[in-house]
This record gives structure tokens, sequence and C-alpha cells, in this order.
């Protein structure tokens, strides 16, 4: 540990981290001590993991989690400094108190995007984009936290709580176990977490990985050679049943609320084919930024009381 924070009292437990409140000593600012197992990396703790890190402290944005310090500890786990956000996206969608608006969800599309755009940009992916790992600052402004981390950890095979690994937020060429992936995998997580704000519950919730095959093709149609050049050759790949995919109307009738570019947006982030799946800049740029209603300002989104 440290000298430079003192660590109060645990807040948390995710999958790879243990998550401290403490304080910074030098300003008394709060601030989330996240201790990641060393048994979490993959190689154990490699020295790439913590450039990594230390380029993300650079990469200072309004919508990127500020990552204030990083150091391994004696114990050799690696200790993130974080600002403290005791909020997230999935807590507001499971509030059923709240209510969400077509403004609102915009407000957290157009924050998130603008994130990861920042993120992309400079050549970083997230790999796990889900609700729980967009944080809300008290102002409510969007946090993407846990930038970079995925590619150091390895799939965990010892759980530190019950929380299971989310598949559901995983783009089909992860599911397909490609070796190589693009910035397109955040992309989708983003079109589903998209999907979730408009319909309140999750979209495409797999009960395991092979399931998640089956309910995200269910739900977008199967993807094939022809749509997809070389996807039959990916490790995954088995003979799949071939499924439709939805028509417009259908895809109306599931998210009643969107409007018709809210679906035009939608649909290009979850494009089967990676390659064409909107990026960063196109979805900034798509029309339904562009329409009314105006994104809801971040100190006026419903937040947890
Ligand atoms: P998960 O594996 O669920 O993504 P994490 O390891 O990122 O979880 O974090 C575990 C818990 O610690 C979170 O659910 C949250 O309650 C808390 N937490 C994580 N980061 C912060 C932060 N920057 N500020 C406050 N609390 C945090």
């Amino acid at each position: 540990m440290s000298t430079a924070y003192t660590k109060e009292k645990k807040v948390g437990e995710g999958t790879y981290a243990v998550v401290y409140l403490g304080k910074q000593i030098a300003t008394g600012r709060n601030i989330a001590i996240k201790e990641i197992k060393t048994g979490a990396f993959k190689d154990g703790l490699d020295m790439s993991a913590i450039r990594e890190m230390k380029y993300l402290q650079e990469l200072k944005h309004q919508n990127i989690i500020e990552l204030v310090d990083v150091f391994a500890d004696k114990e050799k786990n690696l200790n993130l400094i974080l600002e403290f956000l005791p909020s997230d996206l999935e807590m507001i969608i499971n509030d059923k108190k709240l209510m969400i608006v077509p403004a609102d969800i915009k407000s957290w599309m157009l924050m998130t995007l603008r994130g990861l755009h920042h993120c992309h940009r400079n050549g970083i992916l997230h790999r796990d984009l889900k609700p729980n790992n967009l944080l809300i600052s008290p102002e409510g402004y969007v946090k993407i936290a846990d930038f970079g981390l995925a590619r150091s950890l390895g799939m965990p095979n010892e759980k530190l709580t019950s929380n299971v690994v989310t598949r559901w937020y995983r783009g089909p060429e992860l599911l397909f176990g490609a070796q190589h992936y693009s910035p397109a995998v955040d992309i989708w997580a983003v079109g589903i977490i998209f999907a979730e704000l408009m319909l309140r519950t999750p979209y495409l919730p797999g009960k395991d990985d092979a399931d998640q095959l089956v309910v995200t093709f269910q739900a977008l149609g199967t993807p094939t050679e022809e749509k997809w050049p070389g996807v039959s050759h990916l490790p995954n790949y088995n003979n799949l049943t071939v499924y439709p995919e939805p028509s417009r109307q259908e895809l109306r009738n599931r998210f009643p609320a969107a409007t018709e570019s809210a679906l035009d947006l939608m649909c290009g982030m979850l494009a089967l084919n990676p390659n064409n799946r909107l990026d960063t800049e196109a979805c900034l740029l798509h029309g339904y930024f562009k329409e009314l209603p105006e994104p809801t300002e971040p100190e006026n989104l419903p937040k947890k009381s």
C-alpha cells in the first residue's frame, strides 16, 4: 500500500477485484482503491498492464473515470486509485421507481459514445462494457470504468463473489472466439446497452456461452458466409441453426418507444459482421442525436435516491 492514501472500508467486490473507499491524504478527497488480485492475470502481473494503465492516466476525458494512480503493492496486487463514484447505470436501470424518458437515454448514450470515442482514437479498446462499468458521477456524468483492463485479465477460475462474468454484452466475434478483434466489440456492447435502456431489462441474456449464441442469433439472425465472409472459420463456429434476420416491423414491435432513427442507430451498432458496424464517429454524427428530443442535461438525469 502506498502512503499517499488511506484505506477505509470495503465497498464492493467484483469478479477480479476488491474495492475500498479511501482518501487521498494530500487533498482529503474520497477515492476508490481497486485491488486486483495477482491471480486474476493471465500470466502473472505483467508490466504491459501497468504501462497501459499509466497511459490511461494521461487520457483525461469527461466521460472516462479518472485514474489517479496505479502501483503494485508488496503482495504484487495491482492497485488502481480511482475517483470515487458510488452509482452506475445498472443501478439506475434496475431501480424501478425511477422513470426513464427517451431524452435521458439519448444523454447516457451520447456521454458513453464520447468517452468511447476518446479511447478508440487513442488505440485503446474496453472489451468489457456493461451497465455496471458505466459509473455515474454525482453531477450525472457517465464515466466509463475499467478501460483496457479486460485485455490483461484471464477468465476467472474462481469467482470472488456470486457475480458471474457477463456475456450478455459480447459481440458475435467474441462468442466465436475470434483472436483478433477491433473497436467494433465495444460498439456492439453499447448497442446492447442502448436496447436495455429502452427495454429496462437485459436484451440478450444468455444462460451460458452456448446459449448466448442461440439467444443472439434468434434475436438478430444467424451470420452466414454471405453476410460475413470468413465467419465459418472462426474457432467456436459450429453448425448453427440459421435464424432469419428480424424484419423492421418486428424491431418496431420489440422497441415500441424507439423512433426510426433510434432503430437505425441500434441496427448500425448491432450489425453481426463487425466490419459493417458503425464506428464511434459515425454513431456520434447519427441523425438520432440531431432529432428531438434533445439529450437531458446531466444534472437533470434520473439518479439513485
Ligand atoms: P464488477 O466485477 O462487478 O465490474 P468491480 O470489481 O469493478 O465490479 O467493482 C466492484 C464494486 O465496487 C462495484 O460494484 C461498485 O460497487 C464498487 N466500485 C467499483 N469502482 C468504484 C468506484 N470508482 N467508486 C466507487 N465504487 C466503486
